[in-house]
C-alpha cells in the first residue's frame, strides 16, 4: 500500500524566494524601487530546506509521496494587481517544479493560480496549462475568495468560474479549494478563514447545480471538510429543505475531504459520517499547526497515526491512503503506474 499525502505545502522555501516577494511589495508601495526579479536559488538551497523538513517528516511518519504546492497563506491574491499575482505565482510554481525535479519519487506538483480580485478566472487558465502541460503537475489550488476575507467573488457554482472548470475538465485535474491569507482581522487565516472557506464552498455546491454541467469535475475540500462532517445532518437537512437532490448524488460524486483534522476524535467522526470513498489522506505539513499535542506527545499534524488507529478494514485504509487519491488525481495515478507502482 502506498501512502499518498494529498496536502503538503512548501512553507520552508529559501529566504531568497521571500525576498523576491518583499521586493514586489516594496515596488507596490514605491514604483521607483528596483524591479523585482525572481530569486536565483541553487539546488543545494532547495535540498537543504526540503530534507530538513518535509522529506524528513515524510520519512519519519511513513508517507511515500506528497502532493506538493506553494505555501497557501503566501498566495495572497488580494495583494497588488494581476501582473504582481502572475509573476509571484509563476515563481512559486517554478520552485515546486524544482523540488519535484530533485525528488521525483517523493513529491508531485500542484500549482497555485494567478488569481486577483475582480479579474476574470479565464486569466488563470494559461498558468494551469503551463503547470500541467509543461511542468507535469497533477492539480491546482483554487481560491474561492481572492479578496482575502471579504468574499467579493461569486459563488463557485457561478458561471464566472466556468472557463476555468472547462480547462480542469479537459486536462482531467482536480482542484483543492484553498483560500490564502486573511486581510480581514475578524478572520484568523488558518483558524477561521480556512475552515470558513471549506464550509462555505460545500454549501455553495449544495445550492448550485455545478456538477450537472461538469459531471467529471473534482474538488478536494481540505481541513477535513471544514465544519461539514460535524454538521452533516444540517447539510442533509438543508439540501432537503432547499429541494436539492440527496447529497450522495448532488455533491459527493465530485467532492472529497482530506484528513487534515488534528485529533483522533475528529478523524473518528470524519470516517463515521463521510463515505470512505470520499476521504483522502492529507496532513498539510509543514503547515498550519506545527506543535506537539501535550495530550498525546505527538505532532498534531501527524495525521497518519489517527488513520492507523481507526478500527476499520485494511481495504478501507488503503482507499484513504492510496486508492482514492489515484482516482481523484488520474495524472498522479498514471505517473505511479509508469514507475511500476
Ligand atoms: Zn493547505
Amino acid at each position: 500500500m502506498l501512502i499518498i499525502d494529498c496536502h503538503g505545502h512548501y512553507t520552508t522555501a529559501p529566504d531568497a524566494h521571500q525576498k523576491f516577494r518583499d521586493q514586489q511589495l516594496a515596488q507596490l508601495k514605491n514604483p521607483a524601487a528596483p524591479a523585482a526579479t525572481p530569486a536565483r536559488i541553487s539546488d543545494d538551497e532547495i535540498r537543504e530546506t526540503i530534507e530538513k523538513n518535509q522529506l524528513k517528516l515524510q520519512r519519519e511518519r511513513g508517507a511515500d509521496i506528497t502532493v506538493f504546492s506553494p505555501r497557501a497563506s503566501a498566495m495572497a491574491h488580494h495583494i497588488g494587481d494581476e501582473e504582481v499575482s502572475q509573476s509571484w505565482t509563476r515563481a512559486c510554481n517554478d520552485l515546486i517544479a524544482r523540488v519535484v525535479g530533485l525528488y521525483p519519487e517523493n513529491f508531485v506538483g500542484v500549482c497555485q493560480l494567478p488569481q486577483s480580485p475582480g479579474v476574470p478566472i479565464a486569466n488563470s487558465v494559461q498558468e494551469l496549462e503551463r503547470c500541467v502541460g509543461e511542468l507535469g503537475f497533477v492539480g491546482c489550488n483554487l481560491n474561492p475568495d481572492p479578496s482575502g476575507g471579504h468574499w467579493t467573488a461569486p459563488p463557485l457554482t457561478d458561471r464566472h468560474w466556468y472557463p476555468f472548470y472547462e480547462k480542469m475538465a479537459e486536462l482531467d485535474v482536480p482542484a483543492m479549494i484553498h483560500v490564502s491569507a486573511s486581510c480581514n482581522p475578524s478572520f484568523h487565516a488558518t483558524g477561521a478563514h480556512y475552515i470558513n472557506a471549506d464550509t462555505t464552498a460545500f454549501m455553495q455546491f449544495i445550492e448550485g447545480d455545478l456538477f450537472k454541467d461538469f459531471p467529471t469535475l473534482r474538488f478536494i475540500i481540505p481541513h477535513g471538510g471544514g465544519a461539514v462532517p460535524y454538521h452533516w445532518g444540517r447539510y442533509r437537512g438543508l439540501a432537503d429543505m432547499l429541494k436539492r437532490p440527496a447529497l450522495a448524488q448532488h455533491v459527493m460524486k465530485n467532492v472529497f475531504f482530506d484528513t487534515c483534522v488534528y485529533h483522533q476524535p475528529g478523524i473518528d467522526l470524519l470516517v463515521e459520517v463521510i463515505d470512505i470513498d470520499n476521504i483522502l489522506f492529507g496532513s498539510e505539513m509543514v503547515g498550519a499547526v506545527r506543535g506537539i499535542d501535550p495530550q498525546t506527545g505527538q505532532y498534531f499534524d501527524d495525521t497518519k497515526r489517527y488513520i492507523d488507529a481507526l478500527k476499520i478494514p485494511d481495504a478501507d485504509k488503503r482507499k484513504i491512503f492510496e486508492l482514492n487519491a489515484r482516482r481523484v488525481y488520474p495524472r498522479l495515478d498514471a505517473s505511479l503506474k509508469a514507475r511500476g507502482l
